[in-house]
This record gives C-alpha cells, sequence and structure tokens, in this order.
C-alpha cells in the first residue's frame, strides 16, 4: 500500500486491521463474508459450489423466500418501481409504507409507529432524537452497538448496569437526580447471549423511578410470545415499553428498522429525527415485503411452535454435550470456545463438515469467552440438527473445548 503519510495513526490502524485479516486468510481461519449463491430450503444455503447446513441465520421463522413474501415484493414493483423519490417528508412517502407503519403498529398493540431503512439508523435517531445534553441514558452492559452509538450520540450522561442485573440498575437510577430525564435501554433478547431482559422488573423500576423505557425487539420480535408478538406479550404484559423499536432485517425477510409506540411520540420522532427526515424512505418492494411478513407470522403460528421445539433440541443436545451455552433460552445459542484462537478453529472445522457458523471473539464479546454465536431456525429439519451438532461436538472434543 502506498498511502501519502505511512505512519501517522489512521494508517497504523488501518495496516493493523488488514494484516489481521491476510494472517487469518494464510491460516484458513477466515470465514466472514462468504459469497452465498442461493438459498435453498431447510435452512441450508450454497456456498462456493457446497451445501451448507445454515447456523448463522436471524431469519428465525425461516421466511426467507416466502411465496406470499415475493410476490407482495414483486408486486409493489410493478407498481412503485424499485425506488422512492428520496426523503418521505417531502417526495417519497407511499401507500405501501403507510400500510406498513399500520400493521407494525397493529403487530405491536401500538397506537402508531414509523419506519427507518435499518435498524441501526433506528437506534442511532431516535435515541439521539429523545434524549440530549442534560439528561440520562441507562444501557445493559450487553446492550447492541447501534444502542450504546446513539446513547453517545445523544450528548446524555450515558450510564450501564450490569448485564440483565436489576439491583445494579436500580442502584444507577438513584444516582441520578429525580428532576432530570431518563431513559432505559435494553435488548429483548440479547444478541450475543441469547437471553432474556427481565421486562418486569425493568417496567416496575423506570415506573418507580419515572424513567423511559425503550426496547430493542430486533430478537424477539416473530420470537417470542405465543403469536410471536414478541418480548410483552411473553411476559403477559401488554404496551408497557413506551418505545417499542424492532428491526426488519431478521425474522422480517426485509430491510429497515421501526418505533411504535404512542402517536404523540410517533409524530415527534417523524418530525424531528434525522433519520427519517435526510435519508431516504424504504424501497417499495422492501416495505411491501415487510408488511406481508407481519401477516404471515400471524397466519402461521406453527412456525413459531417449531422454531421454539428447534431451539430447545438445539440448547438442550449442545449443553448435554458438555458446552457451556451461557443463559440462553431462545434461538441465539452461544458456544463458548474461551480464546479468539480456538472460537476460529472451532469454526474451520465447522465449515470443513459443511456446517456454516461463525465465531464472535474480542472484544465484541469478554476475552475468555470468545463463541460460536450458532442459531437455529423454523426452517431447520430436527435431523439435520442432530448432524449439525454432532459435527460442532466432535469439533469441541477434538479441540478439549468439552471432554
Ligand atoms: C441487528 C440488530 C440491530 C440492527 O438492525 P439492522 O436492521 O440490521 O440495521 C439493532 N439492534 C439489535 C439488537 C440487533 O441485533
Amino acid at each position: 500500500m502506498d498511502f501519502h503519510n505511512t505512519d501517522d495513526a489512521v494508517t497504523k490502524r488501518i495496516r493493523a486491521m488488514v494484516d489481521r485479516v491476510a494472517g487469518l486468510k494464510e491460516n484458513d481461519l477466515y470465514f466472514y463474508n462468504q459469497p452465498i449463491t442461493e438459498m435453498l430450503p431447510g435452512g441450508k444455503v450454497l456456498v462456493n459450489g457446497r451445501i451448507m447446513g445454515m447456523y448463522a441465520s436471524y431469519s428465525y421463522l425461516g421466511l426467507i423466500g416466502h411465496p406470499r413474501i415475493n410476490k407482495a415484493a414483486k408486486d409493489a414493483i410493478d407498481q412503485y418501481g424499485s425506488g422512492t423519490h428520496g426523503v418521505r417528508t417531502l417526495a417519497g412517502s407511499l401507500r405501501v409504507h403507510n400500510e406498513l407503519e399500520e400493521t407494525i403498529a397493529s403487530f405491536k398493540h401500538t397506537e402508531d409507529a414509523v419506519t427507518y431503512s435499518s435498524g441501526y439508523a433506528t437506534n442511532l435517531s431516535v435515541i439521539s432524537t429523545l434524549m440530549g445534553r442534560g439528561d440520562y441514558v441507562i444501557s445493559d452492559k450487553l446492550n447492541h452497538a447501534s444502542i450504546v452509538d446513539g446513547c453517545l450520540m445523544s450528548g446524555a450522561e450515558f450510564r450501564r448496569f450490569k448485564h440483565n442485573d436489576m439491583e445494579d440498575l436500580e442502584r444507577r437510577l438513584q444516582q441520578i437526580p429525580a428532576d432530570r430525564s431518563k431513559m432505559v435501554m435494553a435488548d429483548s433478547v440479547f444478541s450475543m447471549d441469547g437471553d432474556i431482559i427481565d421486562l418486569p422488573k425493568v417496567v416496575e423500576l423506570c415506573r418507580k423511578y419515572n424513567a423511559w423505557l425503550m426496547i430493542d425487539e430486533a430478537h424477539s420480535t416473530g420470537v417470542l410470545g405465543k403469536t410471536g408478538r414478541g418480548i410483552e406479550e411473553h411476559f403477559g404484559m401488554d404496551d408497557v415499553i413506551d418505545i417499542k423499536m424492532g428491526t426488519l432485517s431478521k425474522t422480517i425477510p426485509s430491510v429497515g428498522g421501526y418505533v411504535a409506540g404512542k402517536k404523540e411520540i410517533i409524530t415527534y420522532l417523524r418530525h424531528a429525527s434525522r433519520a427519517y427526515i435526510f435519508s431516504a424512505a424504504l424501497p417499495p418492494a422492501q416495505a411491501a415485503a415487510a408488511n406481508e411478513a407481519f401477516k404471515i407470522i400471524l397466519d402461521e403460528p406453527e412456525r413459531i411452535e417449531k422454531l421454539n421445539a428447534n431451539s430447545k433440541q438445539f440448547i438442550n443436545g449442545l449443553k448435554g454435550a458438555g458446552f457451556n451455552t451461557l443463559q440462553t433460552e431462545t434461538a441465539i445459542v452461544p458456544v463458548i470456545c474461551g480464546s479468539d484462537e480456538l472460537a476460529f478453529k472451532m469454526t474451520r472445522l465447522c465449515q470443513h463438515q459443511d456446517q456454516f457458523v461463525l465465531p464472535v471473539i474480542s472484544p465484541a464479546v469478554p476475552e475468555d469467552l470468545a463463541r460460536l454465536r450458532a442459531t437455529v431456525t423454523a426452517a431447520h429439519d430436527p435431523a439435520d440438527i442432530e448432524v449439525a451438532m454432532d459435527v460442532i461436538i466432535r469439533a469441541g472434543q477434538e479441540l478439549g473445548v468439552i471432554q
């Protein structure tokens, strides 16, 4: 490489990462960004001409490729074309956007909803629009990066509480002057660990200390609750979260993010949040696909039952073999390996046996808790899950991760 400044801090940062990637590739330990050429039924994918079991997917209900969703997307292209005319406020609000937001509001039992072009942009923009200098944001230590970034961007005082530790959350709340605005933020299901936030206790504390509550339902919409409506349904509570955030890129096989809540909050966001005002609307095909997906979740509840059964099988099998799977209760199953190197080697053994799993390493997770972050979906067949677990277990034994 030939940069104009060969030894400044930026150059060093770039080089360090490039060298790390090259080193992993040389040792056949690099499995990120793989080219998938086809989505196959049964939770499988075609990668470099090989059929692999897909255990790194967030398509929890197996809705990618659903005929009704594909048709809705194609019809939207026929009706509207492929793009919008720009930002919605001035040029690009289509009927299909309003329909999607009505569907989300009804699905989440709220008065209204607003969509953005990604989940990441949603958290960034919504948190920094609602909260500002002089306010306090209180965030679970394991919250998603987009929440952390939104908190930092807001300029509010940033406090973190120990992961899912309600005593620590209360301590933090007590430390904040009573007259200050505050918001508690948490993932519903934690994306690296698969455990569920103690919503009843969080709600109680927010009421006691007069704090706003925002929950990120990226991994619970369509997953938790008997009908897939999310974390409130899971705990038998109705409309106790002020800001219900979610993404349209996981269980919902599209792209985008949303917030559902009271009409006044949504009206405010529609006119104050910069990701809505200064960034283009969702493409019509993606909005229509997302709209149809919410309807299918309600029409085909057996998908949720299948997801729950598959998750149970996957967790019990790996736990039973001796793996540490932390506190997971969901389809996200951390398979703790230990060091980053062990996680990379576990990945290589599994990938060579046609099981698509990926490592999560530091600094995304603590240094000694590097892991395969495996996921199971409703699309998987129980017999295939057995095969995948067999591969993971044999890899773990070979590397001494388990006995
Ligand atoms: C994936 C994810 C996001 C970001 O969503 P995108 O639509 O992919 O940008 C936000 N929060 C959590 C918890 C996530 O897992």
